[in-house]
């Protein structure tokens, strides 16, 4: 960025000017200077190499979820987690310059990869309770039971019209597990882009 003072160009992260040691001001919002250290080849590459893990984790951990070794939801975070981890090491290796960067690519990879899944997942969920009504139009008070009984989601929002104090205590449980999975999913995407810039400075 450039001297108020003297004119003089600056290093982006510099506090104070090198030639005239003024303070610099910062002009630009968080948003900005984050968005300037963005590199998106290097995170659609991540991209990429996440869906090949996702695809390889998910079938070497399917014994977990089929022997009910873990519930499908810890099997999913897992193989989420490792999938985005592996994933974020490319744009760290290939698109960030210092840690710091590689903790701003990791994490918007990640960001990337909950965009898209609460997409399928807002699908899948829609797609359920179609069928869930279809069914009951159809069948009626039958259909609707059937309807219900193929999809958890629905049931469950059934239940919540009449929820007592031991639904309520779930849901809150549930949001806590759902939001710490959020949280674990972000992190490990900016821990393995910084990973990727340790890599890389271990052979420059
Ligand atoms: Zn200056």
């Amino acid at each position: 960025m450039k001297c108020d003072k003297c004119g003089r160009e600056n290093n982006e992260t510099a506090v104070y000017c090198k030639s005239c040691g003024a303070a610099l001001k910062d002009k630009e919002n968080l948003i900005v200077r984050m968005n300037a250290r963005l590199n998106f080849l290097a995170v659609t590459m991540g991209l990429i190499v996440f869906i090949i893990v996702l695809f390889i984790a998910s079938v070497l951990f399917s014994g977990l979820v089929t022997s009910k070794a873990v519930p499908a939801a810890v099997y999913i975070l897992f193989v989420l987690v490792v999938s985005v981890f592996v994933g974020s090491i490319l744009p760290g290796i290939l698109g960030s310059k210092t840690v710091d960067d590689g903790y701003i690519n990791g994490g918007f990879l990640s960001l990337v990869v909950l965009v898209l899944a609460g997409i399928i997942a807002a699908f899948i969920f829609l797609a359920f309770m179609g069928v869930a009504s279809t069914l009951a139009s159809v069948f009626g008070p039958a259909g609707s039971l059937l309807g219900s009984g193929t999809s958890g989601a629905v049931s469950s929002l059934n239940s919540t019209s009449s929820a007592s104090g031991g639904d309520v205590l779930n849901m809150i449980l549930n949001l806590v597990e759902l939001i710490a999975s959020l949280v674990l999913i972000l992190v490990s995407g900016g821990i393995g882009g910084a990973l990727g810039v340790l890599i890389k400075d271990q052979f420059n």
